[in-house]
């Protein structure tokens, strides 16, 4: 499978199917906690990157396993993609479907109209004010006004669940003043939920997660604006990995721990020597070891 990935196990969708729409690290932002590296392709320009009729028969055959949504994410920015509104119109006729965005084209009505029909949309704000936003997100040359405008616009015509998600980086956007900003703006976008998370896998930058006393504090800051969940634990559950191929597909857009992968290469008669091949990485961190293409 070119483009569907996955069942994978979600933190916050459940058992997730997976969707990509963009090439490889194409994105309006290049955020330092990025799992899949440093954007390479940094672009706000919308366009058909895959040919969707091809997006479309991929999800029809995966649909048939069991899984909570299909979820448009995977290497890139999905909302980039201007496919996007037909291909979740025809993903709702085969389940419950979910955008995560990084919220940079919600100021277009075209994306926000695209994402109407959504059962829920996890756009991500990891700061308020621009100073911060440009650390954190390095984004095209975007204000992050702007970006929450967009984010409260969508709220208003939007009849499906809207979680927030917070990432928080160790020194870059964990203090008082800017979790006091990110809570004013979360007050006027009345979100259901936010999630108030940071990274378990190996970002793009040499940048440290918050421990557990900094997400707590977050929370103390925020927690009275939303209905706030903490999201500590790196995800559990079951992958939908039944050969070789699905495995590489899934390591493409989600790195996974090696006790992980051990399980599933037992069961595809295979080892790590073979996946090499397919040009699988490894990388320690934080006492634990990834593997990731
Ligand atoms: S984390 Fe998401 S928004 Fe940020 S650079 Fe990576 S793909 Fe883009």
């Amino acid at each position: 499978m070119k483009y569907v990935y996955g069942v994978v196990p979600s933190r916050r969708l459940g058992k997730s199917l997976g969707v990509n729409v963009i090439p490889r690290k194409t994105c309006s932002y290049s955020c330092v906690y990025c799992q899949l590296g440093r954007t390479t392709n940094k672009t706000i320009k919308r366009r058909s990157y895959f040919p969707k009729e091809e997006i479309l028969d991929e999800l029809m055959v995966k649909s048939k396993e069991n899984f909570d949504y299909i979820t448009f994410a995977g290497e890139g920015e999905p909302t980039l993609c201007k496919d996007l509104g037909w291909l979740i119109e025809k993903s709702k006729e085969l389940g419950k479907v979910a955008v995560i965005t990084n919220s940079s084209l919600l100021f277009d009505e075209d994306v926000r109209n695209d994402l109407a029909e959504c059962d829920v949309v996890i756009p991500s704000l990891d700061a308020a004010d621009q100073k911060t936003f440009l650390k954190v997100n390095r984004p095209v040359k975007l204000s992050i006004d702007r970006v929450i405008e967009g984010i409260i616009e969508f709220g208003e015509i939007f009849k499906g669940e809207l979680n927030v998600e917070v990432m928080l980086v160790k020194g870059y956007n964990d203090s008082y003043e800017v979790l006091n900003r990110i809570k004013k703006a979360l007050a006027k976008i009345k979100p259901d939920k936010v999630y108030l998370m940071t990274f378990t896998r190996p970002p793009a930058e040499k940048v440290e997660p918050v421990d557990n006393r900094g997400l707590f504090l977050a929370y103390s800051i925020i927690g009275d604006v939303a209905d706030v969940e903490l999201i500590v634990e790196p995800e559990i559950g079951e992958f939908g990995i039944k050969s070789l191929g699905d495995l590489i597909s899934v390591l493409r857009r989600h790195p996974m721990r090696k006790e992980q992968i051990e399980g599933f290469l037992k069961m595809l008669n295979s080892d790590f020597s073979t996946i090499k091949n397919f040009g699988v990485n490894e990388v320690k961190y934080k006492g634990e070891t990834y593997y990731f293409v």
